[in-house]
């Protein structure tokens, strides 16, 4: 292939990636539009909907929802990351059960509000107390540390979409084309999630399934100077490495 060639290949390239985050912008728009739409019609419970969708949509595709949909993840991404420190989460904080511990005490605290409050208080504490509790954890742990931290292990939503989608028949990977550059680990929202697979390839020299925290943003594909990250069904990559399921959030 010519030079010329080679270069009007990277350019083409390029827009297309830049496309694919134009595209994820507007339908997290369109997701932050209709939310607060459905708010002022008083249709509280849309985010329990939301929730279902998610949990559905990673049967197949893992936390895809997180990366293009969440309305609060759509706020981290434009307004949280604009104060945001970018430091690493603490102790106990950065520890995946520490996950599973608040997704344990969330949905427990939930179901006990849903069994005891009753007729109209219900339409609007149970949706609006989640959200608030989601929103300004996320808005106060994105400030403190990592934008995402939240949705990085702590999220339950996220944790339980991290679960289901290990399932999934969509899932990411790195090819042997990789260089381990790491580039795609500084550009990846979730910090680390990425070093375990570039790992993997470079030790086995076989394609490795990155973590199923991965939110498929695209972002780590954007950057890849190899394109050696690819989001599809992929029979012959070698699984994550185990423990790696929910990621310790680096400094950006
Ligand atoms: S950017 Fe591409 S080549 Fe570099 S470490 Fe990531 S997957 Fe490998
Ligand atoms: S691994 Fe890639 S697609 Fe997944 S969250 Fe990180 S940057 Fe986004």
């Amino acid at each position: 292939m010519s030079k010329a060639d080679k270069q009007s290949k990277g350019t083409a390239c390029t827009q297309a990636k830049s496309m694919f985050q134009n595209v994820r912008n507007t339908t997290q728009l369109f997701a932050v539009l209709l939310s607060a739409l459905l708010l002022g019609l008083g249709v509280y419970y849309f985010n329990i909907l939301f929730v279902l969708g998610a949990l559905l949509a990673a049967l197949f595709a893992g936390r895809v929802f997180c990366g293009w949909i969440c309305p609060n993840g759509a706020w981290i991404d434009h307004g949280v990351s604009r104060f945001s420190r970018y430091r690493k989460l603490p102790g106990i904080l950065n520890h995946r059960w520490f996950g599973y511990g608040f997704t344990f005490v969330f949905l427990t605290a939930f179901a006990f509000v849903h069994w005891n409050v009753q007729g109209s208080a219900w339409v609007w504490l149970v949706p609006i107390g989640m959200m608030g509790v989601q929103v300004s954890l996320a808005t106060i742990l994105g400030g403190l540390y990592h934008p995402r931290s939240f949705c990085s292990h702590i999220c339950p939503w996220g944790v339980l979409g991290a679960l289901i989608g290990k399932k999934g028949r969509y899932q990411m990977r790195i090819d042997t084309s990789c260089k381990s550059c790491h580039t795609c680990a500084r550009q990846c929202p979730l910090g680390g999630i990425l070093e375990p697979a570039i790992a993997q390839v470079k030790d086995r020299k076989e394609p490795a399934q990155v973590s199923t925290s991965c939110m498929r943003c695209m972002r780590c594909v954007g950057a890849c100077p190899t394109n050696a990250l690819q989001f599809g069904v992929h029979e012959d990559a070698s699984k994550q490495v185990k423990g790696q399921e929910h990621p310790a959030v680096q400094s950006g």
